[in-house]
């Protein structure tokens, strides 16, 4: 139940409000500071799990970390905190009376019997819950309902005067309470010589300290001493002077105003010369003479609606329930701001710390995400110039390469073509130079004929390996070079370093050789020598010379086995002769003849035929026999000559014309098959080239867009950092806005 009225600090306009405002707005801060804290505090572990964070350190999320324990701390502080009134004076002076008489209720006991023999706060609990009493540092809730109850309670405990009771009264009932208000009656000042423990168990966050003094008696040593102590334990404490039971002196009116004017000045005297805790002026204020035992009783027959003046009451009444409502006004005033200073400019000065520095930590981060975006997005730029003249670069050296390999695969043809027809013209010498032991025994002459094969397949291959192959090997290489060269700049790309000289070490190191193909034994797999003795002058040779074009074409006609012995060869050799009948001879001569009458075997036809005959009408007989003499001196002659050495010469000169036929035949082949070895040489290396700068080109694409998501990651990261910094800055403004309203006035 409020009370309207003067005093009890009720209303909306209760100076108290200024300390339950800023509680209530500070809260507010700080819980607004803890969430803020924990958003940081999450935003930064995100990051820091990130593999490739640079940004956040462990530094910082510690640092982080301790303004969350900070802030969750001073939150419980905050809920702990009130404005605490802590009531002294000499046994029997009347605190209890001016405790109840501030709370617009008898709550503690009062009077005989009832002397308070330790300390006692009054503080608010919920409705539900109260009242009830915790003693001791007890949890134990000790119901009471009411003054009496309570006086018996305290009675019952046998405890030490520095001991405590807390009385837990709904706060409801009294506006003190509802505005946070603890009030600690004390045992008396003139009980104790320990007054140190005194304060140091309830003195040291008092915010208000009252002496209650009897207007009776003048100010005590004991209370003097205490106070004493507690300005030198405390930096100007609020004390307020009661001269209570001031209703005494309305017995003796002509003593008062000069009785007043004395305890006005010792006690102005007392806190501002002897304490110094105020000016004298300000001093004036702290003193009030009152009778506690009056507001009560006018203050309770106020709450059962009787008037304030009821019933027998000294001279002066009225006044002295002004000067105490005058005194509880100046002392709300007074409490709130103290505890709103003390207990606030700490916590706004630590709340104003974490959040300077968390915006200081906002600032770096926002700075170093804007330099590493900004690094990122300059690297991703680089990557794009180089991917676009990679691309670029590759076009050109893909022509040039094209261009380059025409021409040395038309240079290898070229040069492969002439060097064979060389080759094919000089056979005869290399055949020459073949020296192998001839016999014309036919697995003798297999031998020989294998090993001719063999060393014309070898010198040839090594004339045209002699002839082509090292210069094509200096142009392979060339060509090879120009595009390593021409590349460089490409692989220059690259991040890794060590792949273009790999490419190149392969490129050089590969010697090419290019192989020749040339199969003389299967080439020459069809020639069959004829090294039989043949008469010059003989009948088969004459015929043969007649019908010249006919034999030369025979062995062609004939048709002959891929491979097989020499027995076969030469039957089947057998056979072709057979088969030339007279009839077959008559008529291929007559055919001759028609033909070529003019030739030199028309010429010899007739020779043949008509000298014999002329010589035997002209000269006789004897110059038959001279010609047969000489007929067969000839032949004896040519059988004679046809030594394994002619024979050998015959075969050498029969396989010089086989295998010029065939060599012929194959020279198109073999330089276009050694064009096409050139042009993949070169083929494979540019492939090689091509491979590594896709690689290259993957690498950097890969690079950029890893870039790409860092920078954007960058952005999402920044746009976080600044709204965190935002919120740092409204919330700095509004622990400013904090400062001024409640504690910028007040500032000491
Ligand atoms: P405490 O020991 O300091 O707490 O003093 P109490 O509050 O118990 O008061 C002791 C006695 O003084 C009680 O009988 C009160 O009624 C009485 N008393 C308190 N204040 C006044 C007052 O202003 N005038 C008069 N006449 N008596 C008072």
């Amino acid at each position: 139940m409020l009370k309207s009225g003067f005093g009890g600090g009720g209303d909306a306009s209760s100076p108290l409000k200024l300390f339950t405002n800023a509680k209530k707005k500070i809260n507010g801060i700080y819980r607004d500071i803890g969430n803020y804290v924990s958003e940081f505090h999450t935003f930064v572990e995100e990051i820091k799990d990130v593999e490739e964070n640079e940004l956040v350190h462990q530094e910082l999320v510690d640092h982080i970390q301790t303004c969350a324990q900070k802030v969750n701390g001073i939150k419980e502080m905050l809920l702990r905190d009130h404005m605490k009134v802590v009531f002294f004076g000499r046994t029997s002076n009347g605190k209890s009376t001016v405790i109840n008489a501030m709370l617009w209720d008898k709550i503690l006991p009062s009077g005989l019997g009832h002397t308070t023999n330790c300390f006692l706060s009054i503080e608010g609990c919920d409705d539900k819950d109260g009242p009830y009493l915790l003693c001791d540092g007890s949890e134990e809730k000790r119901n009471v309902k009411s003054v009496s109850q309570l006086g018996h309670a305290l009675s019952q405990e046998s405890m030490s005067n520095d001991s405590l009771i807390k009385v837990c009264w709904p706060k409801n009932k009294c506006s003190l309470l509802k505005n946070e208000v603890v009030l600690v009656d004390s045992p008396g000042i003139d009980v104790t010589e320990d007054m140190d423990s005194w304060i140091d168990a309830y003195c040291l966050d008092a915010d208000v300290f009252i002496l209650v003094a009897n207007a009776e008696s003048t100010l005590m040593l004991a209370e003097k001493k205490f106070f004493h102590k507690v300005n030198e334990r405390l930096s100007k404490p609020n004390i307020f002077i009661l001269n209570n039971r001031w209703d005494a002196s309305a017995a003796e009116p002509d003593l008062m105003e000069q009785v007043r004017q004395q305890h006005l000045e010792r006690g102005i005297s007392f806190l501002a010369k002897e304490l110094g805790v105020v000016t004298p002026q300000q001093a004036k204020d702290r003193v009030f003479f009152i009778s506690a035992k009056e507001a009560l009783n006018a203050r309770l027959q106020r709450l059962q609606g009787m008037p304030e003046a009821g019933g027998a009451l000294a001279e002066g009444f009225q006044a002295r329930l002004i000067e105490f409502c005058t005194f509880e006004h100046s002392f709300e005033e007074c409490i709130s701001r103290s505890a709103t200073r003390t207990k606030f400019h700490q916590h706004t000065q630590c709340a104003q710390d974490i959040m300077k520095s968390l915006l200081t930590e906002c600032e770096s981060l926002l700075k170093e995400s804007s330099r590493m975006k900004q690094e990122c997005d300059e690297y991703n730029e680089q990557l794009e110039n180089q991917i676009t003249f990679l691309e670029k670069r590759l076009k050109l050296l893909t022509a040039q390469a094209k261009e380059a390999i025409t021409r040395l695969v038309s240079e290898t043809e070229f040069q492969v073509r002439q060097a064979m027809s060389d080759e094919i013209r000089r056979l005869s010498l290399l055949v020459d130079e073949f020296d192998q032991p001839f016999h014309q025994n036919m697995m003798v002459l297999q031998v020989y004929k294998a090993e001719l094969y063999r060393h014309v397949e070898e010198v040839l291959g090594r004339n045209l390996s002699a002839r082509c192959s090292s210069s094509l090997q200096k142009q392979i290489n060339k060509s090879k070079q120009l595009m390593l060269d021409e590349a460089q700049p490409l692989f220059e790309c690259s991040n890794n370093s060590e792949q273009e000289p790999v490419l190149v070490s392969q490129a050089q190191n590969s010697a090419f050789d290019m192989s020749y193909d040339i199969n003389c034994a299967s080439l020459c797999q069809d020639f069959q020598e004829d090294i039989e003795f043949k008469f010059s002058l003989g009948f088969k040779c004459l015929m043969g010379r007649f019908i010249g074009s006919r034999k030369a074409i025979a062995p062609s006609e004939v048709p002959r086995p891929i491979s097989g012995t020499g027995e076969v060869i030469a039957h089947q050799r057998q056979q072709a002769d057979d088969s030339l009948s007279l009839q077959d001879i008559l008529t291929s001569v007559a055919a001759s003849y028609l033909k070529h009458n003019n030739s030199q075997s028309a010429g010899m036809l007739v020779g043949i035929i008509m000298v014999p005959y002329a010589l035997w009408r002209t000269i006789g007989w004897k110059a038959i026999v001279f010609t047969v003499a000489s007929y067969g001196s000839l032949y004896l002659y040519e059988r004679l000559t046809w030594t394994s050495r002619a024979q050998e010469h015959a075969l050498k000169r029969q396989f010089v014309e086989h295998a010029t036929e065939k060599l012929n035949l194959i020279t198109t082949f073999t330089s276009s098959n050694c064009s096409h070895q050139v042009q993949q040489e070169l083929s494979t290396t540019f492939a090689q080239i091509c491979h590594k700068v896709d690689e290259i080109s993957k690498e950097l694409k890969s690079d950029s867009e890893e870039m790409q998501d860092k920078s954007s990651r960058l952005s999402e990261i920044q746009s976080k950092i600044k709204t965190l910094k935002n919120k740092a800055n409204f919330l700095s403004g509004d622990i400013d806005s904090f400062v001024k309203k409640f504690l910028h006035d007040y500032a000491v």
